[in-house]
């Protein structure tokens, strides 16, 4: 069964479409060393119909959208934006599903700082899902929920990285008009289980109240890891610290992000939104530093969400390489590190980590490799 199948665990996202789909409940997700989940079968239930195995997304050829927009934008409500990761444009089209009756589903934190994805209905409730969270969101415990509201025929507005809108998609097995899909430039999604013990090793017993992993107090390029506790407040910008080190140089990513089958400069959402990193490159007018996004739309759906909330936002209409140019993590996946595997062991094994440390023993060029090297560069002589 499904366990079987995804053995190669670059081929296993996590949606857990296979879990919703048995009609036996004969299968868990769970959490492997890395802290990343995968089926488990229960075979004294399973009843071998295999319905998990033709339904898991990674065995499905469905029709990807081709882009028809691409947009600069950012959000004209100055706060929202500031309490965003870049442009502040999710919150723009979640406001207008929520104040048209709609419900929206997006990644939140929990009571323990683990990530979910929560449906939400009022727009008092918008700020627990705006803003990246740089860890895996657990997601397939809404897909009934949705399905429910959706075939009520209620606006629905699901956020999430490009895999979990395809496993929706995949999930529901139709396209409904009333169902609006966003995706996001995905980097990968690093380890829940690396961050829980980064989180102790920052904020040790004191009780953490927030985090915000795109804190804009020193701007929008340099962003901040910031979290603070009941007794203390730690601030470091993105790249002096060692969570966001270990993520944005692939360490501690899912192993399947590293073979990822759902990016591409065609989706399956309806819109995708990412950071307008190569901005400065065709309008750096739009820059001032305080978050701007690109914004792509993919269908007729899409277009008419897009045209309403436009009002709201100041936006120019760019070429979709000049998103991509500057945001190779739109369709294409990261490079695995030859020791990421026994990093990650390291990072399992220990229950109190120095992260500094650790960021340097990933720079550690590994034995085999300063060998290899070593013969090449004796054989080119
Ligand atoms: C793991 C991850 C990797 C990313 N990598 C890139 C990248 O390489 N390049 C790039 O341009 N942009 C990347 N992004 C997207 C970027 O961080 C912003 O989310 C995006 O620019 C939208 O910003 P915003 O201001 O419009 O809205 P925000 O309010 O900041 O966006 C929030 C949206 O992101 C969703 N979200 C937040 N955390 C998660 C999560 N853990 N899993 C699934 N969905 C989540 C929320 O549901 C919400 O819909 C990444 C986001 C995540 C979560």
């Amino acid at each position: 069964m499904i366990d079987t199948v995804i053995k190669n665990k670059s081929k296993c996202t996590g949606c857990g479409v296979c879990a919703n789909v048995c009609e036996f409940e004969a299968i868990k997700m769970n959490r492997d060393t890395e802290g990343f989940l995968y089926p488990s079968v229960d075979y004294s239930l399973c009843k071998k119909c295999k319905k998990c195995i033709s339904k898991c997304p990674s065995n499905q050829d469905k029709k990807r959208e081709s882009f028809m927009d691409c947009y600069a934008i950012y959000s004209k409500d100055s706060v929202a934006k500031q309490a965003s990761s870049s442009g502040g444009c999710f919150n723009l089209l979640a406001k207008y599903v929520l104040e048209n009756g709609g419900a929206v589903c997006g990644a939140a934190f929990d009571e323990n700082w683990a990530v979910q994805h929560i449906i939400i209905d009022n727009c008092d409730d918008l700020y627990k899902i705006q803003t990246s969270k740089y860890l895996q969101s657990t997601v397939h415990n809404t897909f009934s929920e949705i399905k429910k509201i959706v075939l009520s025929g209620r606006l629905f507005l699901f956020s999430g990285t490009p895999c979990q809108v395809n496993a929706l998609r995949t999930y529901l097995g139709q396209d409904y008009e009333n169902l609006i899909l966003i995706d996001i430039i995905c980097h990968g999604v690093p380890s829940p289980m690396v961050w829980q013990k980064y989180l102790k090793s920052v904020a040790g017993n004191d009780t953490v109240t927030k985090v915000n992993f795109r804190d804009k107090t020193n701007g929008w390029a340099t962003f901040s890891m910031r979290i603070d506790s009941k007794n203390n407040s730690y601030v470091r910008i993105f790249p002096d610290d060692p969570y966001m080190r270990l993520f944005l140089d692939n360490f501690i990513l899912r192993p399947s992000c590293y073979d990822c089958s759902n990016k591409d400069v065609n989706r399956f959402a309806d819109i995708t939104i990412g950071d307008f990193w190569g901005i400065d490159n065709c309008l750096p007018e739009l820059n001032d530093d305080t978050g701007i996004s690109a914004l792509t739309v993919y269908t007729e759906k899409g277009r008419k969400l897009f045209d309403i909330i436009k009002e709201t936002a100041i936006y120019k209409s760019v070429k979709q390489e000049k998103i991509t140019a500057s945001n190779s993590a739109f369709y294409s996946s990261v490079a695995k590190p030859q020791n990421r595997d026994k990093i990650m062991m390291t990072l399992s094994k220990k229950s109190r980590i120095d992260f500094d440390k650790a960021v340097k023993a990933c720079k550690k060029t590994p034995f085999l490799q300063k060998v290899k090297r070593k013969i090449k560069k004796l054989l080119r002589r």
